[in-house]
């Protein structure tokens, strides 16, 4: 039976890309691997597989009985429901340790890095194995996504190594412009229902006894969202009110390099406390605050841990 390599619930590019990818160096080694996803493809990512004519991993949410591997998360929560009765063979992961734990040894790469898919790269040298042009171009995408062009403070020199390496083998001479690109498709916000917007790339954590759910939007210029920020407020405290404490939007303009930060809670001081910054009606903008993993959940955690 062949084993599936899939990334976490709401799949960003870095999960869609990183099951393509290692399932591709997997079966080069001789292991019988299958891409799939979780959820559907959002627009960055459909994308990111168009340009570069990849085709999108199988659609699974069922994985019982079944051999995995996991990229991209290591926490119950974005795995599928029945993950307690899979085997996990291994996990490729550039997050906080999660809470998933097994009953046999497995293959564990987990390193500070600012995409999945550096690691996955670090892991096709080790094997001595070559990345084709087309899964290259994609790595590089995911790589330029996950440190928003290099700019996230998660990204590190091996992220801009392993994407400068990618580039050439992708043949693809300006970075930038290619990051630019996707960052306009990510943008887009006509047309898209709030609900779609603010779940977009949404992750639910467990903060002591608090369900904390932290949406992120990323966009190349803040004032296309104001006439329609108040659909997003109204559709957070919406999700709240689905069996969650709190939700956050981040909404990160990539070139102010901030985010404004709205949040749906009974107890603002606590995020304000968090943040060491004062919210007016529940919202405030906060420079420097890109990355969701390195700037917003260790801060959240301090407090309701
Ligand atoms: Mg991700
Ligand atoms: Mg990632
Ligand atoms: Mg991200």
């Amino acid at each position: 039976m062949a084993t599936y390599v899939y990334g976490h619930t709401i799949p960003d590019s870095d999960s869609i890309v990183g099951a393509i990818a290692l399932s591709y160096l997997k079966n080069k080694i001789g292991e019988e691997c299958i891409p799939a996803t979780q959820g559907k493809l959002n627009p960055e990512s459909e994308f990111i597989l168009n340009k570069f004519g990849v085709q999108a991993p199988e659609l699974k949410t069922e994985y019982a009985g079944c051999d995995v591997y996991l990229v991209d998360h290591s926490d119950l929560a974005q795995s599928p429901d029945d993950i307690k009765k899979a085997n996990i063979l291994g996990i490729v992961d550039h997050h906080k340790l999660g809470d998933i734990t097994t009953s046999t040894p497995l293959e564990c790469w987990i390193r500070p890095v600012g995409c999945s898919n550096t690691i996955i790269k670090q892991m096709f040298d080790y094997h001595g194995v070559e990345i084709p042009a087309d899964i290259a171009g994609i790595m590089l995408c995911a790589i330029l996504s996950d440190t928003i062009i290099f700019k996230s403070p998660t990204c590190t020199k091996e992220d801009t190594k392993a994407a400068r390496e990618l580039a050439n083998i992708a043949d693809v001479s300006d970075l930038k412009e290619l990051g630019m690109e996707m960052f306009n498709v990510k943008s887009a916000v006509r047309g898209a229902t709030p609900r779609e917007l603010t779940t977009r790339d949404f992750k639910d954590f467990t903060m002591g006894s608090m369900k904390i759910g932290i949406g992120q939007l990323e966009v190349v210029d803040l004032t296309i969202i104001d006439e329609i920020k108040q659909d997003l407020f109204d559709d957070i405290k919406k999700l709240k009110s689905e069996g969650r404490d709190a939700v956050l939007l981040l909404l990160t303009d990539i070139m102010q390099e901030g985010s404004q930060v709205l949040v749906a809670t009974d107890d603002i001081a606590k995020f304000e406390s968090a943040f060491d910054t004062k919210f007016d009606n529940n919202e405030a903008w906060i420079p420097g605050c890109m990355s969701r993993k390195k700037q917003v959940v260790p801060p959240l955690e301090k407090v309701f841990n």
